[in-house]
């Protein structure tokens, strides 16, 4: 028998061996509603679901983690599902290295938690769930025949799990990929505009970033963006609309940054008119955080707001869209609250992403009012509103902005949806009753 410590140990390719030496193809570890433990399909496993269960970090009682063994290539195909009381579970797919089974559970537990938090602060009426693929290093991926069998063959998987879940892309997923999951399930969203999809999401995600800017703006008495400082790290896809909307609303100068030199001189000239100054800086280079501004906005890779990073922040506000920030969601929470820099979580700032695709197959409007409320002043879950709360709530409590937004989102993970309840969770239970693993 292996403990828990071996089988997390193990590589990807290591615990697909074990898995077929074991003949299991798929599994599952699925909540308990009673004990609040995970079950495990398959007896093997159980020092899985015992480690996971127990574990303080990263399960908050998630109500299943579903993984089945791509026929070819070796790949970990996962779904990773944390509340469905909102909906069913929403999150994109993630292809990507794992080192180790311990990192792939926890890399899958935790972004399902996250999607979970986001999507409940944002008013939706969806659960939280992510994909995570565990890519073999040793198929090519950027072979597109492959990369059409593995994504068709997630899309089957999705349909077995028959809807508790539906994915979406995510980092190292492309829209093209959607599309093949898209012939083989109808549980998914973000496929090709041409297929009926919502498109790219970096306008909308942009434009959330300037609502949670604005709201900061207002709550700190410092007035609107006309004729502030903005410093935005990275100029990709949200980065460039970004930097257009700022000098919309009267933004006085904006400097920019990117490591990729030809983005940096492209997005310059398109700003060439405007107070805009443009840097090329080299990858592990964060000196820029410290630039004077009025807004911070982090635009490119996650964990950069750190011990070394925040001490020298000069911003008053930071707000951005790159996932993730915080290096420690807690420790550099606290630290960034203690240095008075008000930071508007970006879970909260970014989720137009999820939310510009969420609702796809509801059909499309004109200035979609299901996509606008999120923008508006005066909607209770806008990210306006929703940033004006957490920040009056963290003042109140003296508490840090990350930890206020966590808790909002965790008390309304707890509303069930008003038409379909706790549904997801049952059909969870029906995978179970049915043996979907011998499946
Ligand atoms: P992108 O890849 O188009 O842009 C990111 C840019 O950051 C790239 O140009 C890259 O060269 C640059 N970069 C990387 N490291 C850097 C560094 N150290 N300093 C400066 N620049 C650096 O990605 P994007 O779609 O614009 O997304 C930006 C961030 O927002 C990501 O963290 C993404 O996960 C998050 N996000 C995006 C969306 C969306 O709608 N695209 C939605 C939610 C969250």
């Amino acid at each position: 028998m292996k403990t828990s410590s071996d089988l997390l140990h193990f590589s990807p390719a290591r615990f697909i061996g074990f898995l077929k030496t074991e003949n299991i193809r798929r599994f599952y570890l699925a909540l308990d509603e009673h004990s609040g433990r995970l079950i495990p399909s398959h007896p093997q496993l159980q020092v899985l679901a015992d480690y996971f269960s127990d574990d303080k970090r990263d399960f908050m009682q998630h109500e299943g983690l579903f993984v089945q063994l791509s026929r070819k290539y070796d790949t970990l195909l996962g779904a990773f599902i944390h509340r469905t009381r909102r909906g069913q579970a929403a999150g994109g797919v993630r292809y990507w290295t794992y080192d180790s089974m311990e990192d792939y559970f926890r890399d899958g537990l935790r972004l399902a938690k996250g999607m979970g938090r986001k999507n409940a602060l944002a008013g939706l009426w969806w659960g939280g769930g992510k994909g995570v693929m565990a890519r073999n290093p040793a198929v090519d991926k950027n072979n597109p025949q492959i990369r059409a069998e593995l994504y068709r063959e997630y899309g089957e998987f999705m349909t077995s799990l028959q809807g508790c879940y539906v994915t979406a892309e995510d980092v190292g997923t492309s829209v093209e990929d959607m599309a093949h999951i898209f012939s083989k399930t109808r549980f998914t969203t973000c496929i090709p505009p041409e297929l009926g999809g919502s498109g790219n999401p970096s306008i909308p995600t942009a434009r959330g970033v300037v609502r949670g800017m604005e709201a900061a703006l207002k709550f700190t008495g410092s007035g609107t963006l006309e004729g502030k400082t903005i410093a935005v790290q990275g100029m990709g896809h949200v980065a460039e609309p970004l930097i257009g909307f700022l000098f919309e609303k009267g933004a006085g100068k904006v400097i920019a940054c990117d490591i990729d030199p030809r983005l940096v001189e492209n997005v310059g000239a398109n700003f060439a008119e405007q107070n805009f100054e443009a840097r090329v800086v080299k990858r592990h280079d964060l000196s820029f955080l410290s630039t004077p501004c009025d807004i911070l906005a982090p635009c490119a890779t996650g964990a950069i707001l750190n011990p070394r990073t925040i001490p020298t922040i000069k911003a008053k506000i930071v707000c951005g869209a790159a996932n993730n920030q915080l290096e420690d969601a807690v420790r550099d929470g606290r630290l960034i609250h203690e240095q008075g820099v008000v930071y508007v979580p970006d879970f909260l700032a970014n989720r137009m992403g999820i939310v510009n695709c969420a609702n796809e197959q509801y059909g499309y409007i004109n200035h979609d009012p299901l996509i606008e409320q999120h923008l508006s002043e005066n909607w209770e879950y806008s990210v306006y509103q929703t940033t004006l709360r957490v920040l009056a709530e963290s003042k109140e409590k003296d508490e840090p902005t990350a930890a206020v937004a966590v808790r909002q989102a965790d008390e309304l993970a707890q509303q069930e949806h008003p038409l379909f309840g706790h549904r997801g969770f049952r059909i969870i239970q029906s995978l179970v009753e049915n043996r979907w693993q011998d499946q």
